[in-house]
């Protein structure tokens, strides 16, 4: 039948960090924050991954010194038995598996287990990526984590047909991703340029793939958005906040969405997201 069933999560390493600072008036002290990949099934498509979270290359000795730097202040966490491979193991897939890797946007927690997949495609926002590209060090973008033939293998969200999905005003650009309406890609400003967040829809629920535009779901449940002090690595932090209402109207208007942030433990205690009765 022409539907997807169950949107999976599972983490692919965590870093560490002060609650406070993705939460606003969260506690001082600090939280581990898993970087959550996704994998569904699209019937014509196959396997879909989102986002790949970060790699045990980044602690190997050829590893630039900004990335080790990065790893070192971020205090991340991971290992081969907790990279994206390991993760799609016991989900019983390999990376040979995954016919479409999306990458929301170009941070190393989420691009960083890119060179596992060596024949699937990859789709991300135009805009998004000339913009990691140009501004590399602003925006904290390290190359050498995506695959040498990442450009021959990557298609953008921005040739797909544009949806004019009226639930999804307010927010960035929507497009209909496969052409059938199951899956819709939204362009959300703030935390990064044009970051990719995915609506995965089924007939009793759509979970909302949001990527690092809130930090948790109770963020946008309550609007409550980081610590203002982390607006020095935002990339628009206006937008962000005006984002962030949105998913909290979204949230309010739509009580069956699933929300799912990059960083949210909740996904990861149930596994999960059902899409159908
Ligand atoms: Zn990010």
């Amino acid at each position: 039948m022409h539907k997807i069933d169950t949107v999976r999560f599972f983490a692919a390493g965590s870093c560490f960090q002060k609650e406070g600072l993705s939460l606003r008036g969260g506690a001082w002290r600090d939280v581990e924050f898993p970087a959550v990949c996704a994998v569904f099934r699209h019937p014509q498509i196959g396997w879909v991954l989102y986002d790949t979270g970060y790699d045990p290359c980044i602690y190997a000795s050829n590893t630039k010194l900004s990335l080790k730097w990065y790893a070192k202040f971020m205090k991340v966490k991971v290992s081969q038995r907790s990279s994206v491979v390991a993760g799609l193991k016991r989900l019983g897939l390999a990376p040979d598996d995954i016919a479409l890797v999306v990458l929301s946007h170009f941070h190393p927690d989420h691009i960083g287990g890119a060179r596992s997949f060596s024949k699937a495609r990859f789709l991300c926002s135009r805009a998004g990526y000339i913009a990691a590209c140009t501004k590399p060090k602003r925006l904290g973008f390290h190359r050498e984590l995506l695959p040498d033939d990442f450009e021959e293998r990557c298609e953008f969200v921005e040739d797909r047909s544009p949806s004019s999905e009226h639930v999804l005003r307010g927010l960035g650009g929507v497009y209909d991703v496969f052409g059938d309406g199951l899956v819709l890609g939204v362009l959300l400003d703030g935390h990064a340029p044009r970051q990719l967040a995915l609506l995965v829809r089924g007939n009793a629920r759509s979970c909302f793939l949001v990527s690092d535009a809130a930090w948790s779901t109770r963020a946008i449940l309550e609007n409550r958005p980081p610590h203002s002090i982390t607006r020095l690595i935002q990339d628009d932090w206006q937008t962000l906040l005006r984002n962030l209402k949105q998913l909290n109207r979204l949230a309010c208007e739509n009580p069956t969405w699933r929300f799912a942030p990059s960083h949210c433990r909740e996904n990861l205690a149930t596994g999960e997201c059902r899409l159908q009765d």
